[in-house]
């Protein structure tokens, strides 16, 4: 397969399938975004799900927010959560419309209700009212995924920008103590949060650690709010995502040099695809795992994690 294949393959997840070569291990060229990045600017183009996620009807009526669902991980857990029989909100910022409407558009011809919300998770008033216009969009809510994330390379702590640092802790951790906070007013029995943190919050990359420390607060948060709210029957857990091929990455997620050999370094030997993470979030997400609390989910290619 064709390393732009990716985004077009139509072998469902479901298919008995070797994961090596499920998908091509890809050298994406050195390029450079702006942040944020976008999905139709990425080479190779990803396999966000379009064509590949198949549905088996497991969250049939569910009703879904997820931030940053325009691209990358967000948008291929918000077209799988449509392909399972959810109505999916999602949240993005402002210079992410196009991408955002491309998502709508395959979550509604999914047959799904799309809700397209878009701001700035740093803004805490936005924090608030994303998660109460997704409710009042959507008729209620029962499930948020907390994905929403900003990652910045830096080569040494004394290049860090205090601008940088302080955005970096308000959108990845700051936003989601104030998105779930707001969502408490809406999730009833049953209903489950899903965070995205990431491999390095157990393997802190010496470049990203503003970011990684978020991830670990991330997991930090994920364990104790399961605690607290286990008896009130909603479910928290947490997706750690090893190196998947998203616009994150090449606006300014890595060094510009290392993209091409991005996710080469895992067991498997390729960078996932975001469509890979999809059915992690739906086990979460769905009634099938109401004994998992509190656990984080690893989807890295076999990087070790605890
Ligand atoms: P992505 O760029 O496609 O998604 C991140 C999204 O975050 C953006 O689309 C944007 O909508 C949203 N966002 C960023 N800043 C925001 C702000 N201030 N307000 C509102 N929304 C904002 O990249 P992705 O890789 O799919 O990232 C999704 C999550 O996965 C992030 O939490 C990221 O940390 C995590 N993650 C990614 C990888 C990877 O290798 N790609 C690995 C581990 C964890
Ligand atoms: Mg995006």
């Amino acid at each position: 397969m064709a390393e732009d294949d990716a985004h077009t393959t139509r072998t469902d997840q479901l298919h008995f399938q070797n994961p090596v070569t499920r998908y091509p291990s890809i050298t994406p060229p050195e390029q450079h975004q702006p942040e944020p990045g976008h999905e139709s600017d990425l080479a190779p183009r990803a396999d966000i799900g379009e064509f590949s996620y198949r549905g088996t009807g497991r969250l049939k009526g569910r009703k879904a927010l997820v931030t940053g669902g325009d691209s990358g991980i967000g948008a291929a857990v918000a077209i799988a959560f449509a392909r399972e029989g959810a109505d999916v909100a999602i949240s993005y910022l402002p210079a992410e419309e196009a991408d955002a409407q491309e998502v709508a558009r395959i979550i509604s011809e999914s047959g799904r209700k799309a809700v397209a919300l878009p701001g700035d998770l740093t803004d805490a008033e936005f924090c608030r009212s994303v998660v109460d216009n997704a409710a009042e969009h959507l008729g209620g809510l029962d499930i948020l995924v907390n994905n929403a994330g900003k990652q910045i390379a830096v080569t040494s702590l004394e290049e860090l920008p205090d601008e940088q640092l302080e955005e970096t802790f308000e959108t990845n951790i700051l936003a989601m103590f104030r998105t779930t906070r707001a969502a408490l007013a809406h999730l009833g029995e049953g209903s489950t949060i899903i965070n995205t943190t990431s491999i390095v919050a157990y393997m802190p990359s010496p470049t990203l650690m503003d970011y990684a420390s978020t991830k670990a607060a991330i997991n930090n948060f994920t364990k104790g709010l399961a605690n607290q709210l286990a008896s009130k029957g909603i479910r928290v857990n947490a997706v750690a995502p090893g190196p998947i091929w998203t616009p994150l990455q090449p606006s300014d997620g890595q060094p510009k040099e290392e993209l091409p050999e991005f996710g080469q370094n895992t067991p498997l030997g390729r960078a996932g695809q975001p469509t890979e993470l999809a059915p992690a979030y739906v086990f979460l997400a769905s009634p099938e795992s109401s004994y998992v609390v509190g656990s984080t989910i690893h989807v890295n290619g076999g990087m070790p994690s605890p």
